[in-house]
């Protein structure tokens, strides 16, 4: 039991979302106690994300979940298309054609100028990934997760920090920590306690929600002329009205702007646009907002996910940003408490998360505004066999085959995130433009290694540990022996990695790069300089 008698542990992470769960398997695994708490009961049926975004896909390939996780998602065969439709039994208004995850690996096991990610995106839905992460979490030695226990209030000194938590039974106690981190979404009650602000525009538009079972819709498709296989049917009307495939391909999701939850029943049945056996499963509001923290943290205590940060799901950035910030804290904080981390190390994870944050912000208010814009050309005469219910369709379907893809083509805000004005990332000023749209491979210091294949087939990712790495490229004959002697020197986990092939060498640029355990690089260049200060900065001391 990782939390003792005397109900300690080194981190409490509150809140079993995504991210929480995500976060409780990377401390676990880097050997970190850890006490997750959540005050939901059990894992819920509830639909909300549904697609891990090929960065999360590469981090949890590292954490050795990736396969697992596809095998409980969507089958990779299946097409990821977009469409905008009037109904799914009439002729699609437009398709955006995306591939399969089959496909997507077929691309990559092709491309060798590092544009590609190692990994594919994957559809599975939240409620086939939390119950997975959570099996992970439990299994894991030095994790203990506690469902029914809702956390109320904390308290911090310079020793350590405290939270108070209720139990099922209704009883309230104490965990002590080094640190606690709250993952507890939105309307996080850790956010309220440390005084933290959400700042942006909030309640944008309210929508209701609803989940179907529908076994045969999908064997169905297409419905005479209708749409084929895909994974999202935005109908045109003026109800925002937008049908999601979820995992099994069984069940589905709808929203759409109503008056009443009842209505979820017709609206689906007029959408669907012939009879089709169905159950409608749940029905809940939802509102729609780009929020972002203040600050990311109060001391010992730490915001990830979406208590820190809040976008409109148009892009898929919710969760997946809030994976990315689960990666770049739990390094952070196994350094602080196995001791080989000096103090910028935990200082670095809002300044590089929170502008990643504001970004991702950035990239959802665009590719929302996309949508606002071609749904604005709807017009009631649509349906309408008429010269100017035509002109609508075509203005309608025109618009939306520019402004639908700033929602689905996001490459750029998701692999090409960049570190800028970290304590712990080398200083090379300038620096690429951030595109949300585009990914240009670089290796400029706080941006991802980009992948590359070697000559053997495997990936140079999966060659690089989860500590510290020097990679040696290019056949070079630098001596690295001062730096490779500091880094040992420091006690943190290191590697130095010579790679032979050429192909890392040119998209790279360089003949040495140090990574940091995130797959970052910390710094690149051809000499080594002052190494025991680039050490010095790598750990943040
Ligand atoms: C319709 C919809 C579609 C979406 N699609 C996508 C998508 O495709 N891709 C994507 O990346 N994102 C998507 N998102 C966003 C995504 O669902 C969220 O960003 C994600 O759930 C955030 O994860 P989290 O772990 O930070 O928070 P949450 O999932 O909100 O989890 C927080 C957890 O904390 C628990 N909790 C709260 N308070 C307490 C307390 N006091 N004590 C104990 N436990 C507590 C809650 O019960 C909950 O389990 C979508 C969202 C919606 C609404």
């Amino acid at each position: 039991m990782p939390d003792n008698a005397a109900g300690q542990t080194d981190v409490v992470i509150v809140g079993a979302g995504p991210v929480g769960l995500t976060l409780a398997v990377d401390l676990g695994r880097r050997g970190v106690r850890c006490t997750l708490i959540e005050q939901k009961s059990a894992p819920e049926f509830l639909p909300k994300m549904e697609r891990c975004n090929a960065r999360t896909m590469e981090i949890y390939r590292r954490m050795g979940l990736a396969e697992k996780i596809r095998a409980a998602g969507l089958q990779a065969d299946v097409p990821m298309d977009v469409y905008i439709v009037l109904a799914m039994n009439e002729p699609p208004l437009l398709r955006l054609p995306y591939p399969s995850v089959s496909d997507s690996r077929a691309q990559i096991a092709a491309s060798h100028d590092g544009s590609m990610p190692l990994e594919p995106y994957q559809l599975i839905s939240q409620y086939t990934l939390e119950p997975l992460l959570k099996a992970e979490a439990e299994a894991l030695p030095g994790v203990s997760v506690r469902y029914g226990c809702e956390f109320l209030s904390l308290s911090q000194d310079a020793a350590g920090a405290t939270a108070t938590v209720r139990d099922a039974g209704g009883e309230a106690h104490e965990i002590t920590a080094r640190y606690i981190v709250g993952c507890d979404g939105g309307s996080s009650t850790v956010r309220k306690q440390i005084g933290i602000q959400l700042r942006g525009e909030g309640n944008l538009l309210r929508l209701h929600q609803a989940l179907y079972y529908c076994p045969t819709l999908y064997e169905r498709l297409p419905i005479g002329d209708g749409p084929g296989h895909g994974r999202h049917y935005h109908v045109a009307d003026n109800q925002a009205t937008f049908l999601i495939m979820q995992d099994s391909t069984r069940h589905w999701t709808l929203h759409a702007v109503v008056d009443r939850p009842d209505d979820m029943a017709a609206q689906f049945e007029r959408t669907i646009g012939v009879p089709i056996d169905y159950q409608m499963l749940y029905v809940g509001a939802w509102k729609q907002n780009l929020l972002l923290a203040d600050r990311y943290r109060a001391g010992r205590v730490f915001l990830a996910g979406d208590s820190a940060h809040l976008v409109i799901p148009t892009g898929g950035l919710g969760m997946n940003t809030g994976v990315g910030d689960a990666i770049d804290l739990s390094w952070k904080l196994q350094a602080t408490l196995q001791g080989w981390g000096g103090p910028h190390l935990l200082e670095s994870y809002e300044i590089e998360r929170r502008q990643v944050g504001d970004r991702n912000v950035g990239a959802s208010r665009y590719a929302s505004l996309g949508r606002r814009k071609w749904r604005a050309a709807y017009r009631p005469d649509i349906r309408e066999a008429t010269p100017a219910g035509q002109a609508t369709r075509d203005r309608l379907s025109q618009t939306a085959n520019v402004e639908q893809r700033k929602t689905n083509e996001m490459i750029g805000a998701e692999l090409g995130y960049r570190y800028v004005g970290s304590p712990i990332v080398v200083d090379e000023p300038g620096g690429p433009e951030h595109l949300f749209r585009e990914y240009v491979p670089t290796t400029w210091p706080g941006a991802r290694l980009p992948h590359v294949w070697l000559e053997d087939g495997t990936a140079l990712h999966d060659r690089i540990g989860d500590g510290y790495t020097l990679l040696r490229l290019g056949r070079t004959s630098a001596d690295t022996s001062c730096l490779e002697r500091a880094m040992r020197a420091t006690g943190a986990p290191f590697a130095a990695l010579t790679i032979d092939d050429e192909a890392p060498r040119q998209v790279y640029g360089y003949d040495l790069l140090l990574l940091r355990p995130d797959l970052h690089v910390v710094w690149r260049g051809n000499e080594v300089g002052d190494a025991q200060a680039l050490a010095a900065l790598a750990l943040g001391r």
